[in-house]
């Protein structure tokens, strides 16, 4: 098990070496051949897992490889590529300062929006425009309903446990987002969901939001 042999790139790797991440951890050992096949991903792993690495190691890797004009539509519009939601500005801190670290040195811009703080600071960075947004759902939709954020360049969209935000009672709010006009249809993204726990109602959700999806468990 090396993260050599999973099919990232020389720049990515780099980046991991830095951060003296050794081998993957289970969940980065099954989830990043699946995304960087293309596949939409149900995961079922805690935090402490090494779930975020998972998940952002491969959209990086695609990022780079497969890279696509970074667009800011009029009157500072942001376009991201890539939508990451989670529950709390914690973990949308957490996430953000992961993917900086991943991403360093690249052309990768990225951005992030959590409540409880100065619009104007995110709202600076995000307008600068970005390939990756990661975001609380309420604060993202304060941008998008100011016509800040548009989903139309959205190649991933990632739920990050999903089961809290569903406690937190966030999933309006998430389902305005997988649902909203500019969305691209789940068949034109890849969608990756996460969640400690895979009860009825998340596996609703799965269904409703994620395309022919594999399952993987921890
Ligand atoms: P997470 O489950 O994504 O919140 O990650 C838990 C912690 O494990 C974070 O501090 C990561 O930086 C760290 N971590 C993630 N993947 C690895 C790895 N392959 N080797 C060592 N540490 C890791």
């Amino acid at each position: 098990d090396s993260f050599e042999t999973a099919g990232l790139r020389k720049y990515v790797l780099d980046n991991i070496l830095k951060s003296k991440y050794t081998k993957p951890t289970p969940i980065q050992k099954h989830a990043i051949p699946i995304i960087t096949e293309g596949r939409d991903l149900m995961g079922c792993a805690q935090t402490g897992s090494g779930k975020t690495a998972a998940f952002l190691l491969p959209i990086i890797n695609i990022l780079l490889q497969d890279p696509r004009e970074l667009v800011v539509g009029p009157s500072g519009c942001a376009q991201p590529q890539v939508v990451i939601v989670s529950p709390t500005r914690e973990l949308t801190l957490q996430i953000f300062n992961e993917a900086r670290k991943f991403a360093h040195g690249s052309v990768l811009k990225i951005a992030v929006a959590y409540g409880g703080t100065a619009v104007r600071h995110q709202g600076d960075s995000i307008a600068r425009g970005c390939h990756i947004l990661v975001a609380t759902p309420g604060r993202l939709h304060d941008f998008v309903d100011r016509n800040r954020v548009s989903f139309e360049s959205v190649r991933f969209v990632v739920l990050d446990e999903a089961d809290r935000m569903l406690d937190m009672g966030f999933m309006p709010s998430v389902e305005k987002m997988m649902e909203h006009p500019n969305m691209a249809p789940k068949n034109d993204r890849q969608t990756l969901m996460f969640s400690a726990t895979f009860p009825e109602d998340i596996q609703h959700l799965a269904a409703r939001f994620l395309n022919n999806y594999l399952f993987v468990a921890v």
